[in-house]
């Protein structure tokens, strides 16, 4: 297993206009120190993936969407579908994020057929995953983990088509981390329990993602199973975002 590492950016409902275009320029401005040895994915709102999809062309950056509807058309007010993310030049789409679990009530069998329609329309999915603060402290995290992969990982699934972000909810935003052996142990553990829901499953890259910054990251990256990180605040900054890429590949 000698994945590329993915170090991706979740901008949530931030950056969506001048400032996202400003934000992409300077990320394309440093991105010579990473470039070729680690693949950079941007998921900016989603008013702004085609224009940031021409900016980017031609460089190393791909571009992704932050959700997508289970369905290729129809009366879904406000939401946008798979092939829309692909006609629009985005390459991934993530899937299943906490804040669509919580805020949305999005469940596992909602998250598999977002996850299938992306793969049907050709894009990555990086598939979400991740504990509550709640079931942490139950001793839950291991099982809830099992349950969301066995729930959320739609038929046809490959290291080609699908990535997994493990996510504790509790993580994200908040400045804190699990330790690195937590992360180990969960990162072992959605490895182990992908056998059977995704065919080349040891390839598959697994992403890390909760309060990721440039102080943390290295640590963080270099622990066994964790091939890229889905980062969100320290995104926002081009300079942030490319130390935590930069730490993915400094051995
Ligand atoms: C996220 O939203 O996916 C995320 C990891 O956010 P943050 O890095 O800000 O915790």
């Amino acid at each position: 297993m000698a994945q590329v590492p993915l170090i991706a950016g979740n901008w949530k409902m931030n950056a969506g206009g001048a400032d996202g275009m400003a934000l992409t320029a300077d990320i394309l401005a440093r991105i010579g120190q990473v470039e070729g040895r680690c693949d950079l994915l941007i998921c900016p709102p989603a008013v702004l993936v085609a224009a940031i999809v021409r900016k980017v062309a031609g460089t190393a950056i791909a571009v992704g969407g932050q959700d997508c509807h289970g369905q290729v058309s129809g009366a879904h007010t406000g939401d946008i579908s798979a092939p829309m993310l692909k006609d629009a030049g985005a390459s991934y789409v993530i899937s299943g994020h906490s804040e669509r679990r919580t805020n949305h009530g999005e469940k596992d069998f909602q998250v598999r057929d977002k996850a299938a329609a992306a793969q049907a329309a050709g894009l990555i999915d990086i598939i979400c995953i991740g504990e509550t603060e709640a079931e942490r402290d139950d001793g839950q995290t291991l099982e809830v983990l099992s349950r969301q992969i066995a729930g959320s990982i739609p038929d046809g699934a490959s290291a080609a088509n699908t990535v997994i972000a493990y996510e504790p909810v509790w993580a994200i935003g908040t400045g804190r981390t699990p330790t690195a052996q937590e992360v180990g142990q969960a990162h072992a553990h959605i490895r182990a329990a992908t056998e059977g829901h995704v065919t080349d499953w040891q390839e598959m890259r697994l992403l890390y993602g909760g309060s990721v910054k440039p102080e943390n990251a290295a640590e963080l990256l270099h622990i066994d199973n964790v091939n890229g990180a889905l980062v969100g605040g320290a995104s926002l900054e081009a300079g942030s975002f490319l130390a935590v890429a930069l730490a993915a590949i400094e051995p």
